[in-house]
């Protein structure tokens, strides 16, 4: 699988502020690639540098590397809400932004709109738009001239967990048309429900970066229970093979190392010690613990 885009050491200083050292990922094509980072990280200078609007200070990216000439037309980007007008409808909108644009045709106005389930809305007044609906015009207007990827930031800003879903739904549905989709997010929970990949940013420093599951599976989490926990602690620690132990309000979780936890083995281990198991399951750590774990230390 070829890379869409490869950034390499890019750097970008704003006067003393050290907006991004040093930062490298690659984006595999037909991946939903997350730039996931809490306020002021550097995600919208990241793809603001990508785009093209800004000058990163070193560094440098690469588009297609297959094909990377006339690289922007094959780009749809939307990195602040655009000026519609109020008063017209979605089409008309649609066919402004066009016009300046130069993307696609006339006939890509229905299409996009139907991508974006505005088809019936699409005669209405952009007035009479719930915010989650000028979200998603703003999207079909990226959509013109079907570009190849999609690079969104913070894309569900400001919306209510219903517009929050459907931008998702849109997402994937973006994704499965073999779309490549990059976007900025500080929301972990919207990074993890729709990304395949993720770079976490931290004051302008990635911190890690690659395929969400690998990210995410550098440990295995076996969560356990019994009706007396106190006795179930006392003989979890007279078994080895687990990293740590961590007693939650109604379970156990034990870490092990990536691949090591045996389930079997522990329900055998606490049954042969007079402990028998309510709740025995391995879970996979979620990017938030995986999140404050790296942005705590
Ligand atoms: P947010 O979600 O708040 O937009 P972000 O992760 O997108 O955050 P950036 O906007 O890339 O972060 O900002 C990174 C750092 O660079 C911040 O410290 C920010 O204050 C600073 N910065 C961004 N743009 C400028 C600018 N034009 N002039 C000076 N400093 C800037």
């Amino acid at each position: 699988m070829h890379q869409i885009l490869s950034v390499n050491n890019l750097s970008k200083q704003y006067g003393k502020i050290h907006a991004l050292n040093n930062v490298s990922f690659n984006v595999p094509q037909g991946c939903v690639y997350g730039i996931l980072g809490p306020n002021g990280s550097g995600k919208t200078t990241t793809l603001g540098i990508i785009l093209d609007i800004l000058k990163a200070n070193t560094g440098n990216f690469l588009w297609f590397e297959n094909n990377p000439q006339n690289y922007k037309t094959k780009i749809g980007s939307l990195l602040e809400t655009p000026n519609f007008y109020h008063y017209l409808s979605a089409v008309n909108n649609l066919k402004i932004t066009q016009a300046i644009s130069g993307r696609g045709n006339e006939n890509d106005i229905d299409e996009v709109l139907e991508t974006v389930n505005l088809s019936q809305r699409k005669n209405s007044k952009f007035s009479t738009y719930s915010l989650g609906m000028k979200q998603r015009l703003a999207i079909a207007a990226a959509l013109l001239g079907n570009p190849d990827v999609l690079v969104l930031d913070e894309p569900t800003n400001g919306l209510d967990p219903v517009g929050i879903a459907e931008i998702r739904e849109l997402i994937k549905k973006l994704a499965q048309q073999g779309k490549t989709i990059i976007m900025a997010s500080h929301l972990l929970d919207e990074v993890e429900k729709v990304c395949t990949h993720v770079a976490i940013l931290k004051k302008g420093n990635l911190l890690v970066n690659g395929n969400v599951n690998e990210v995410l599976a550098n440990e295995d989490i076996v969560e356990v229970s019994a009706t007396n926990k106190k006795t179930l602690i006392q003989i979890l620690n007279t078994m080895s093979g687990f990293t740590k132990l961590i007693e939650e309000q109604h379970t156990i979780q034990l870490f092990y190392p990536q691949g090591t936890a045996q389930l079997d083995a522990i329900n055998k281990y606490c049954f042969n010690n007079g402990v028998t198991l309510n709740l025995l399951t391995q879970k996979k750590k979620s990017l938030e613990t995986k999140f404050f774990e790296l942005t705590n230390n």
